[in-house]
């Protein structure tokens, strides 16, 4: 999904320090020290990243660390989705897209800091700055030999893929063996002298909060009229209401659908906590026969390369594992039993157990898990045997996993097109 971005970038100079050379060697450049700052506004939070690097080591893999990471109080865009709606108006209607950052721009000049501008990126762009995040901070771009003081070409094995799962969209990103066919889903770099063709898409109200929505949208119209519904995913003794106009209101599950009553009436999911039932149901909510036959599908007929090497999944994927105690490479068998035993967990053991939960996401963990399992196995082709390429993961170092550091590296030109030169020093 997009996000809106805000890009600013301070350079403090901290030390200036004048060396007088005497011969030629190689030296050190007077150490500055700069920073930049991010903010990410995205569908369900806002975030603001603070980087820094010493402006010697600019050219250099790995020396961008955060300094801070930091969730916005009073937020822009508020939490809980409700500026989704807008962001969409954003994009069919681009001069209200121009108005509203031209207010962000007019707003962040007042800051003494060199703002460098606000954007919305397209799902892709997120995609592939997450990618480049991932392998920058994992240093799988190139490696100095301190040995041969030569810069050593990656291994192609070596290079990680990103699977990032907001709150509105979902990404999957990674270098394909071949070429990638479809000009929409590929981006070329070239990142310390070596080219990269990376395979990027994603997938619009596949977030999990507009799954979420997707999944109650789907079973009150197939239980239509009643105002009772059972949920399959949400834990037996919990009970949620919502509002027919809801759903017509938001971007992911306007579209008329002559099962639901029309008016504004409420409809209560009581939790049954069946295990199968909601994987079944979570399965509905991909068009897995768009693809028909073909092999290199994942569903509504998108196409996808077979997968290569490692992946880091970050993001909503950690975060409910990480609720499962699922993120230390446990198999897949042990996976799909964990989220089982959740799901038939009534809601008082649940509540009881996990008291300092969000009550709100708590009955949740059931449908991502399963959304999860659905979306890597069925939809992108994980299976038992490469299972384990998966390493669910938010942070690197002490280095948040997102499209924010990549973003930012892409915008100073940090990442150079050409293998990094060392330093000269010169006759005075
Ligand atoms: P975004 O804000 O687009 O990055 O989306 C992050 C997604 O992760 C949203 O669906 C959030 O609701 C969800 N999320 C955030 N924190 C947690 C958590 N602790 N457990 C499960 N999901 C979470």
């Amino acid at each position: 999904f997009t996000s809106a971005i805000v890009g600013v970038l301070v350079a403090l100079s901290i030390i200036a320090l004048v060396l007088s050379l005497v011969k030629v060697e190689d030296v050190t450049l007077p150490p500055t020290v700069k920073y930049g700052m991010v903010f990410d506004a995205g569908s369900s939070h806002t975030s603001l990243f603070v980087y820094e690097w010493d402006s010697d080591k600019e050219n250099d893999t790995g020396v961008v660390s955060q300094t801070l990471s930091c969730d916005v109080q009073g937020q822009y865009p508020p939490a809980s989705g409700s500026m989704l709606p807008c962001v969409f108006k954003w994009e069919q209607n681009s001069s209200a897209a121009g108005q509203v950052l031209a207010e962000v721009t007019k707003t962040m000049r007042e800051y003494p800091v060199a703002f460098k501008g606000a954007q919305i990126l397209t799902g892709e762009e997120e995609g592939a700055y997450g990618w480049i995040t991932i392998n920058y901070l994992l240093d799988s771009f190139t490696k100095f030999s301190p040995k041969t003081h030569t810069w050593l070409r990656p291994e192609a094995a070596n290079i990680f893929g990103a699977l990032d799962l907001g709150g509105a969209s979902t990404q999957i990103s990674f270098m394909p063996e071949g070429s990638v066919m479809n000009q929409n889903e590929a981006s070329e770099f070239t990142l310390y002298g070596y080219n990269y063709n990376i395979y990027t898409h994603s997938y619009l109200c596949y977030g999990q909060n507009e799954m979420l929505k997707r999944l109650a949208k789907e079973l009150i119209a197939e239980s239509a009229p009643r105002t009772r519904v059972r949920h399959p995913c949400y834990p037996r003794g919990y009970n949620e209401t919502v509002s027919l106009s809801s759903f017509r209101t938001s971007p992911c599950t306007n579209r008329s659908d002559p099962r639901l009553p029309l008016g504004d009436r409420e409809v209560t999911l009581e939790g049954s906590g069946n295990a199968s039932v909601c994987l079944a149901a979570v399965r509905e909510l991909f068009n897995f026969s768009a693809c028909g036959q073909s092999p290199d599908c994942t569903f509504d007929g998108v196409s996808q390369p077979p997968l290569r090497g490692q992946f880091i999944a970050f993001s909503a994927f950690y975060y409910n594992f990480k609720f499962l105690n699922l993120t230390e490479g446990q198999p897949l068998a042990v996976a799909r039993e964990a989220i089982e035993r959740l799901c038939t967990r009534s809601w008082e053991d649940l509540s009881s157990s996990y008291p300092k939960e969000d009550p709100k996401r708590l009955p949740t963990y059931c449908a991502n898990a399963n959304y999860i399992l659905t979306l890597l196995l069925d939809a992108y082709k994980f299976n038992e045997t490469n299972w384990n390429n998966i390493f669910f993961q938010m942070k690197a170092g002490s280095a948040d996993i997102g499209w924010t550091l990549g973003y930012m590296l892409n915008l100073t030109n940090m990442i150079p097109a050409d293998a990094p030169a060392r330093v000269k020093g010169h006759m005075p």
